[in-house]
């Protein structure tokens, strides 16, 4: 349980320095419509502010309100997402829109279980959506609270075991000034965002310098504590791009894997690195049909695109053959509508360089 004069100290120190200090503007900032609340929060996560923010405009240039958001056909939510990663976070957004817009009218739930109940919507974004729109006593809890607190109270229990993050959390919700739970949410993931770096933080602008134990004990690089290392796994992506008059073969991503729902083209994964020689022979393809005719318009060099636990290998041909066989789970499509459709990252950034 925090002591009394903490909770005082720490809530005027930081309103103090929202008020004074932070000059952060974002868009979203300090207004009321939940929409925007939600979608600059679901963008943002695990998304830097810089490129979210392009994101974010061109939702709410696109989407104005939750039902046109909700009317619009997935493909091109998707595409307008493209880039961003984490795609479930998109299916998600989808789902809410369409629940809100048909079952609650176009109007969020001013409850903490309402928007629990929606997909995509965990504890972070209820209390940001909470707190921001309806003023709810809710204590936003994400990378840059836990790093805070932390450190200013000198916690060292691993903040990603449920022990340590139910522990932190308390601790938010005790801080928490529970009449101004928005400027208070705001300040304090402003300051994490800001002041409060992961690397060489502005102690000498943190208005919790003098009262900060991270800071007394030396102990800042060591704040938070993480227990685990996330494990990687390499994979081998290779694409082959089949061409014949004017359109290429693309099917739709499915099942539990990354990448759930984008578009991709003829895709062979290996459990080792395959070589050059091998990408060009029909052979490796295993298409289940004769071998084509086939001319040879190039292969990429090697790709890397790392995701959070994952690193991706992959290496792109691309092929011209003379008939349009026919490829299990694969359909022919214009190459002017397949830009219309929603590729994996790494797909479109070597699109772009050819
Ligand atoms: S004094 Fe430094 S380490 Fe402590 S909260 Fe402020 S910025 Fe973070």
């Amino acid at each position: 349980m925090v002591e009394k004069q903490h909770k005082v100290w720490f809530s005027k120190a930081l309103k103090k320095w929202h008020l004074v200090e932070n000059n952060r503007e974002m868009p979203w900032k300090g207004i009321k419509d939940p929409y925007k609340i939600w979608l600059s929060e679901i963008i943002l996560q695990q998304t830097r502010v810089e490129q979210g923010l392009a994101y974010y405009n061109r939702f709410i240039d696109t989407y104005p309100d939750v039902h046109s958001l909700a009317k619009a056909p997935d493909n091109q939510v998707f595409k307008l997402w493209e880039g961003l990663g984490y795609y479930s976070r998109c299916r998600n957004l989808i789902k809410a829109a369409k629940t809100i817009s048909i079952e609650h009218d176009g109007l969020f739930p001013a409850s903490k279980e309402g928007l629990l109940a929606l997909s995509g919507i965990g504890n972070y974004t209820a209390a940001a959506i909470g707190s921001f729109a309806f003023g709810l006593p809710l204590a936003v809890v994400d990378g840059n609270v836990l790093r805070v607190l932390s450190r200013v109270f000198g916690i060292s229990t691993p903040v990603d075991t449920p022990a340590g993050r139910k522990a932190l959390e308390q601790l938010a919700e005790q801080l928490l000034d529970k009449k101004e739970p928005a400027l208070y949410n705001q300040a304090i993931m402003d300051l994490g965002a800001t002041v409060c770096k992961p690397r060489q933080p502005l102690c000498g602008a943190c208005p919790f310098q003098h009262k900060c134990l991270a800071f007394e004990t030396g102990k800042i690089d060591q704040l938070p504590v993480k227990s685990k290392k996330i494990k990687q796994r390499e994979r081998f992506f290779y694409y082959l791009i089949l061409e014949s008059k004017g359109k290429q073969l693309v099917r739709q991503r499915k099942g539990k894997d990354i990448w759930q729902d984008l578009f991709e083209f003829i895709l062979k994964e290996t459990d080792e690195p395959v070589d050059e020689k091998e990408l060009k022979s029909w052979s490796f393809w295993n298409l289940g049909a004769k071998k084509e005719k086939t001319t040879l318009l190039s292969v990429s060099a090697e790709l890397v695109h790392q995701l959070t636990h994952q690193k991706i290998r992959c290496r792109i041909v691309h092929l011209r053959c003379a008939s349009s066989l026919k490829i299990e789970g694969y359909q022919w499509m214009d190459i002017s509508s397949i830009q219309q459709l929603a590729f994996p990252r790494l797909i479109t950034r070597y699109q772009t360089t050819i």
